[in-house]
């Protein structure tokens, strides 16, 4: 009997090999070939057009109609040269994954004549029959009314598909009264909150600064595998995960993996969808193996947080196409194999003024020290103050799987400092009394700026158990999930600094109208902050059980599960700092808790069917039938007349099949009962949990009474591709 899994073995060994690299080709000359970029549109713009362009995208001032009509036909002059005949608004709604509508230029006119156009009206807004993107109950589907509208802040670019080309116009997507359906616009939002408190909390220390954009460089991590191994796998092809699979006998225990030399067939993979990310201007650097077997990693130079998060979106997308090229998988997923590693998406975050200045990069002088001790200081306490949203906007079904499992950060929120900016906090703080001294200008004249590179050559490898480490000049947010949308954790991260910032303001004007001079005011509410957030703050090693003994000492939440943690946004205390900056409103923030809700079930609910499904059609039949094979041996032997002492090892062999047999059985019909609770549930939240606590327990059990079978069934009967199988790609 040849299984599919067998068909599929040898259908990869006769893969040919596709070649895809460079050939010489330098990097500047192919990078954002397909963006419509400033030089773009010097070209196909008119002047007042592009300074129209050029100040929405700088300052969002609005385009007007007749502006936008002229931009949209140097758009479609620039696109049509390049072969394009199709333009959508891309958007990135709360699947998690970008959605794009295709519309051609092509049109008729009245008189019956065909022409090619793309007016302003196409430009700015689209209504994509946006009825069945999520929306919880914000857009009751008898309206169905959902927008997209073009943001001119991140620029337009060609997507090629096959031989295809379309235009695509990046936007945000909102309901018909402008509540937000997507990640793109809190997010903008979230920006402009960021770029006004933290202009201001500027002007303390430099009148010049105008403009503050938060900085992103996501670190992507992913797993690759054979294309047509994967689809012998309804797992991997409908969850994106392993739901049963023994682990190999050889893991990432040797450590031989990480930064070791790159398989041919992805190696050549990495450099196609390299060069198709370059024509997108997506600025990736680096490139590697991780430490799991078949699991890489790509990390960009990083930008501002908005084109940043678009970019991450669109590398996702690529990947997925080009992969298709190699016949290989690209596996996104948080946790695709159990027993090795999963994957995260670090966020390195930080903040740059328009005077060049990296606000959280120690200073030289003991005025831009404080500078950025201030800056330093207040995402300290943002993160304090708010621990909880950043646990919540990392939260999901897949990263559930990662969180705490001893290779990622636990689901406790802290933030590591490394040892010399310990001292100088704890300097601060216990220096700095009532009255500022002469003695405490000490502290600002402390080169902090040539003591840091020294702390974290000593610190970096102790400090990746953090999931908010400070690595210098940037905090790095390791808890996030390797499919998520940054534009979650950015958007959180960007309103509690936002939040943060204004209160300092508020605190040190009340010292200086009191008449205290302004760096013993800024003295006095940083050491205010350095004491009131000093439990957030975590130098250990996060993956012991002493640390979460700790934690909860410090009264520091520990939200295991994705249901909990969501919770957290729609607390008063959530709903009071969105609203204040301008990010949701109540009602957008209870949508996006039910959407999140929502979407947790689905997942759960998925890969509660499809493991049921492989459970029963295909690790039962396999494991039936090489009973047989046994069962017959058993019973040959018997009338040759042989002794019992012939057939004992393959009856034990039978007894034990059977038992794993009846227990996947049972397992599977709880589980299914299971579900049928939850789903009689009504209310989302109870439903959410049942389906947790309640119907993935039986996950676990029916993997181990599997995982046992794939160790004693015959071979060559196995259905499913092995992890050995999977996981050595050569
Ligand atoms: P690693 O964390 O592996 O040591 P790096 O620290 O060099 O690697 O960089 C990781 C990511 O951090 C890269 O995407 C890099 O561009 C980004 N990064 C560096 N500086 C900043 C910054 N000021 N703001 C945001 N991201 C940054
Ligand atoms: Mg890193």
């Amino acid at each position: 009997m040849s299984s599919l899994r067998y068909l599929a073995l040898q259908e990869m060994a006769s893969e040919g090999k596709k070649v895809a690299h460079y050939g010489g080709k330098r990097v500047t000359s192919m990078f954002a070939s397909n963006v419509f970029t400033g030089r773009a549109m010097r070209e196909y713009l008119s002047d007042e057009a592009y300074k129209s362009l050029m100040n929405s995208a700088k300052s969002g001032t609005k385009i007007d109609r007749k502006m936008a009509d002229q931009i949209a036909a140097g758009m479609k002059a620039w696109a049509e040269e390049r072969g394009v005949t199709h333009f959508t608004h891309w958007f990135q709604p709360l699947t998690g994954t970008t959605a794009e509508k295709h519309d051609s230029f092509f049109t008729i006119k009245s008189d019956g004549t065909a022409i090619e156009i793309f007016d302003g009206d196409a430009l700015i807004q689209q209504e994509p029959d946006a009825s069945s993107f999520p929306n919880g109950g914000i857009r009751a589907t008898f309206e169905a009314r959902g927008y997209t509208a073009w943001d001119p802040s991140s620029p337009a670019f060609i997507m090629e598909a096959g031989h295809g080309k379309t235009l695509c116009i990046p936007t945000i997507f909102i309901a018909y009264n402008g509540e937000s359906l997507d990640y793109k616009a809190p997010l903008l939002k979230s920006i402009a909150a960021l770029d006004k408190a933290a202009v201001d909390v500027c002007h303390y220390f430099d009148k010049n600064v105008t403009k503050v954009t938060a900085t992103l460089g996501w670190e992507q991590e992913y797993f690759v595998v054979d294309e047509t191994l994967a689809n012998a796998r309804p797992d991997l092809v409908m969850c994106g995960r392993t739901l049963v699979g023994h682990s190999p006998a050889k893991g990432q225990q040797l450590e031989d993996h990480y930064f070791g030399s790159i398989p041919d067939r992805v190696y050549e993979f990495m450099q196609d969808f390299e060069q198709e990310s370059y024509k997108l201007g997506i600025p990736l650097r680096t490139r590697h193996n991780e430490v799991a077997p078949g699991q890489f990693e790509c990390a960009p130079i990083f930008e501002e947080v908005n084109i940043a998060v678009d970019h991450n979106s669109l590398l996702m997308d690529v990947m997925n196409k080009v992969a298709k090229r190699h016949k290989l998988k690209v596996l996104l997923h948080e946790k695709p194999f159990a027993g090795v590693n999963g994957s995260g998406k670090h966020n390195n975050w930080s903040l740059a003024t328009d005077t060049g200045v990296n606000l959280l990069a120690p200073g030289k002088t003991p005025r831009t020290n404080l500078m950025f001790l201030t800056f330093f200081v207040n995402a300290i306490k943002a993160v304090h103050d708010h621990a909880d949203l950043l646990r919540a906007a990392i939260a999901s079904a897949n990263n559930d799987h990662r969180l705490g499992a001893n290779e990622a950060p636990p689901a406790i929120i802290s933030v590591y400092v490394g040892k010399y900016l310990t001292e100088v906090l704890d300097e601060i703080e216990t220096r700095v009394k009532d009255k500022f001294s002469e003695q405490d200008e000490v502290i600002l004249k402390l080169d902090i700026h040539k003591q840091i590179p020294e702390l974290l050559m000593d610190n970096t490898d102790r400090n990746r158990t953090s999931p908010f480490a400070f690595t210098g000049n940037k905090f790095e947010f390791r808890a996030v999930g390797s499919t998520a949308n940054c534009g979650s954790p950015m958007t959180v991260l960007n309103t509690i600094m936002a939040e943060s910032l204004k209160n300092f303001k508020r605190d040190v004007d009340a010292l200086i109208e009191k008449g205290e001079k302004k760096e013993v005011a800024l003295m006095h509410v940083l050491r205010d902050y350095i004491t009131k957030s000093k439990n957030i703050r975590f130098e250990g090693d996060n993956y012991s059980d002493a640390w979460a003994e700790e934690a909860k000492k410090r009264g520091l939440s520990n939200f295991k599960t994705t249901p909990e943690a969501l919770d957290a946004f729609v607390t008063e205390s959530a709903k009071k700092v969105f609203f204040n900056n301008g990010i949701y409103t109540n009602r957008e923030l209870e949508a996006r808790h039910e959407i999140l809700l929502e979407e947790y079930v689905k997942k759960v609910q998925i890969e509660a069917r499809i493991l049921g499904y492989i459970a029963t059609n295909h690790i039962l039949p396999a494991a039936i039938s090489y009973q047989n094979v046994l069962a017959e041996n058993v019973m040959k032997l018997k009338e040759l007349g042989l002794g019992e002492a012939s057939y004992k090892a393959q009856l034990n062999l039978l007894q034990v099949i059977s038992g794993h047999i009846q227990k996947i059985n049972d397992n599977v019909e709880a589980m299914i009962e299971a579900r049928k609770r939850a789903n009689n549930t009504d209310d989302m939240h109870k439903r959410a949990g049942l389906y947790c606590n309640e119907v993935k327990t039986y996950f676990d059990e029916i993997r181990y009474h599997s995982d046992k079978l794939e160790l004693v069934v015959d071979d060559k009967t196995w259905p499913l591709p092995k992890y050995r199988e999977l996981l050595y790609l050569r």
